[in-house]
């Protein structure tokens, strides 16, 4: 599959505006290092406009005020144009992020679609105007007075939506769906080794007819992210990315005041407990190695098992994972592509000479694999730790490396999955679902999941962290709030 794409303009105001330097970036697949397209590289000026545009379409335009519904069929308009590019877009995701065609057609494009879809349902259902008390008080002027007070959720104004390069058309459309369905406007500044999907959405953003300054987009990096979150006209910033720049945007946005939702970082934990199926827990954390290489926020990258199984489920998961087929995920029989970019590589790599050096058991992989010197692949690989202690238990790696750890007691395994400074996902297999449920109430997460879970993102309830993995909560009714602003009216009758 070949994919070139051009591209030079950036979204301001409902218009195609180049950037004002006229700079552009070519954009390399990671399975080939080929170019597969030009890029605009927005700069602070870009920024600065995208930002007056969109307060100005929020201060003055139609979105915020429209009626629930007008504003729905605009979005679904938006959605289906999506839907009716699937295809040209999953090649994109799969050419510029490096995902297998499976992982970028289920997870990256239809789990976002059903996200989005979300949104444009809950506006129609939900109550904006949320009735609260109603008393009866003395008058100042005698008599009673009947007193009531309702909430009424309104737009919370201008957001900006910053995300991360590993699942980019999937945490664009996370940000875009429900800011816009509050009826916010948005600025997107997409990470920069994956600008091509977030300038596809814009494309079909213009047939879909929004208003203008209602969705822009502006490109570039870490100059234009400060602009973005340090301008006294942006309300709201909605973040996806590690939790050391989650941190330096919570400083950037704090002398402003802004609302700020963070999506980062973690080191989840699954608990493979003795009574577990132990064919599921070994498939699950095969899963859990090399989706999207390594590269996701939710993997469970640590996986604890109960001692009297660990050589057995080592055993299995090695198989497992012998049996995947590495290379250039456009080919429809790979079960996992490469890392980004060989920076990417090279820090993963120097994490897995920090796991031999400080004495954890290599098991599996640990280099490039033979053959693919052409692109950033790197053999998913397995180690049996000594303790949760060590480096490669305790930091995000991002790449296909599992530390497995041993355990006796539940207890102590609750003790281990804990010991993390992040807290976004986990796991717990056992036939045994009370207990496992008991476990998954005691593991410090946003979420956890028994025995697998769905496998898929339920758009219906909210997903977010704990501690270091982030504030605040995407989807789910919680979602659509972090971009609402509530207001009380109080009023008695005369
Ligand atoms: P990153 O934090 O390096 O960059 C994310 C974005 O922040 C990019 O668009 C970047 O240009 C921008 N940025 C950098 N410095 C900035 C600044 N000072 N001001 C404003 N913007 C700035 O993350 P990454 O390497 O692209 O992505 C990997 C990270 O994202 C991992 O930690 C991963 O766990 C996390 N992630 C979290 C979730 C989630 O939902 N919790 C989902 C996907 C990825």
């Amino acid at each position: 599959m070949t994919i070139s794409m051009y591209c030079d303009s950036l979204y301001i105001g409902g218009k195609k505006i180049k950037p004002i330097t006229g700079a552009v970036q070519t954009v390399i697949n990671p399975a080939t290092e080929e170019v597969i397209g030009e890029a605009p590289v927005g700069t602070i000026a870009d920024a600065e406009a995208a930002i007056s545009a969109a307060r100005e379409a929020f201060d003055k335009g139609p979105w915020p005020k429209m009626e629930w519904r007008e504003r729905a069929n605009i979005l679904q308009k938006f959605h289906d144009a999506l839907i009716a590019r699937k295809t040209e877009i999953v090649n994109l995701i799969v050419a510029e992020a490096g995902s297998t065609v499976a992982v970028a057609s289920a997870m990256h494009f239809d789990m976002s679609m059903d996200g989005f879809q979300y949104f444009i349902e809950q506006i129609q259902r939900r109550e904006f105007i949320v009735p609260g008390s109603v008393s009866v008080h003395p008058s100042w002027t005698g008599g009673q007075n009947l007193g009531s007070t309702v909430k009424v959720y309104e737009p919370l104004g201008v957001s900006v939506g910053i995300t991360a390069y590993n699942y980019p058309f999937f945490l664009n459309i996370a940000k875009i769906g429900p800011a816009l369905a509050a009826g916010c406007t948005l600025i997107l500044k997409p990470a920069p080794q994956t600008p091509l999907q977030a300038l596809i959405i814009g494309e079909i953003a213009m047939e879909a007819g929004l208003p203008e300054g209602v969705f822009n987009i502006v490109t570039g990096g870490v100059e234009v992210g400060e602009k973005l979150t340090t301008d006294p006209r942006v309300d709201q910033i909605s973040f996806t990315g590690s939790d050391k720049v989650g941190a330096i945007i919570q400083a950037q946005a704090a002398p402003t005041l802004k609302r700020v939702a963070l999506e980062l970082g973690g080191k989840s934990a699954m608990i493979v407990c003795e009574d577990a199926d132990l064919e599921l827990a070994a498939f699950n954390g095969m899963m859990n190695l090399t989706n999207q290489c390594g590269q996701g926020c939710i993997l469970q990258t640590r996986q604890l098992v109960h001692n009297s199984i660990r050589e057995q489920y080592l055993e299995l998961l090695c198989a497992m994972v012998s049996q995947m087929k590495i290379g250039d995920p456009a080919d429809p029989d790979v079960d996992m592509g490469p890392l980004i970019s060989a920076a990417q590589r090279e820090k993963v790599l120097d994490y897995i000479e920090k796991g031999k050096s400080e004495g954890n058991r290599l098991v599996y992989g640990g280099g490039i694999p033979e053959g693919l010197d052409q692109g950033f692949f790197i053999e998913p690989t397995i180690f049996d730790c000594k303790s949760n202690d060590t480096t490669i238990a305790q930091e995000e790696i991002f790449g296909p490396v599992l530390c497995v750890i041993g355990f006796d007691t539940e207890e102590e395994a609750i003790n281990i999955a804990n010991d993390s400074v992040y807290g976004l996902s986990g796991g717990v297999f056992s036939k045994d679902a009370g207990k496992a449920f008991n476990i998954a109430k005691q593991i410090r997460t946003g979420g956890v999941l028994i025995n697998g879970g769905g496998g898929k993102l339920n758009p219906t309830v909210p997903f977010g962290g704990y501690k270091r993995s982030g504030i605040g909560r995407e989807y789910g009714e919680e979602g659509l709030n972090e971009f609402l602003e509530i207001k009380v009216i109080d009023f008695r009758g005369a």
